[in-house]
């Protein structure tokens, strides 16, 4: 039995899930025509699930996701995938933990990334979500390892599991492709929010303990048992 088969269901529900997390990013308000895109490690195999390049949000069934190795090449699929793929492929080799990988390119994260400066974390909720600022990762061209690098380098050892990369946008990282779309849709979020305060003031720095707090207790108590 080939490595293909033997991951088959395992593939075709990570096809449905990742098709329909797709559909999350329209509805948050994180991608415009064909941007953005999200993907899945197909866990206990070194292969991936990833939106096709250049199709419309709309076209995007199970079926037409793309089934790629760790290294971005095509396994199964009837489109090329996404352009992104080399990045989310680098950052699955490097980080054993990260299952689901995120790009967007929404709207107010790119302007933090336009200007090159973290979202500091001034509000509770982003705390409890990012238990830090959001960094800005370097400023990487698309064609060949520099982007998924600079992910890497940029999140590893930081609480955060979303990065600005400068002049370009959001990266985000999971457990689970889900857990990378809410990470994606939190970023944004407190990236406004941010960005609001700004136009009040200086907004108030939270004192590194509270924030420590607010993390592990987020992490650790919050939601059903
Ligand atoms: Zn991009």
């Amino acid at each position: 039995m080939t490595v293909v088969a033997a991951a088959a269901e395992t593939v075709a529900r990570l096809r449905t899930e990742v098709a329909a997390l797709h559909a999350e990013l329209v509805r948050y308000r994180l991608v415009v025509w064909t941007s953005g895109n999200v993907s899945a490690r197909v866990p206990g195999y070194d292969l991936l699930v990833i939106k096709p390049s250049g199709v419309p949000y709309e076209d995007l069934t199970p079926a037409a996701m793309i089934l790629c190795d760790l290294d971005g090449n095509v396994v199964d699929g009837g489109f090329a995938p996404s352009s992104d793929t080399a990045a989310h492929a680098y950052v699955y080799r490097h980080m054993p933990q990260v299952g689901g990988v995120v790009h967007t390119h929404s709207p107010y994260a790119c302007a933090w990334a336009a200007v090159g400066e973290p979202v500091p974390c001034v509000l509770t909720g982003m705390a409890d979500e990012f238990g830090a600022e959001i960094p800005v990762g370097p400023f990487a061209l698309i064609g060949d390892d520099s982007i998924g690098r600079g992910i890497v380098e940029t999140l590893s050892d930081h609480r955060s599991p979303a990065v600005l990369m400068r002049n370009h946008g959001v990266f985000t990282i999971g457990a689970t492709a889900r857990a990378a779309v809410k990470a994606a849709v939190m970023c944004e979020d407190v990236a406004r929010g941010v960005h609001l305060a700004r136009q009040l003031g200086q907004p108030v720095p939270i004192a590194p303990r509270d924030i420590d707090h607010l993390y592990t207790r987020y992490h650790t108590e919050y939601g059903q048992p």
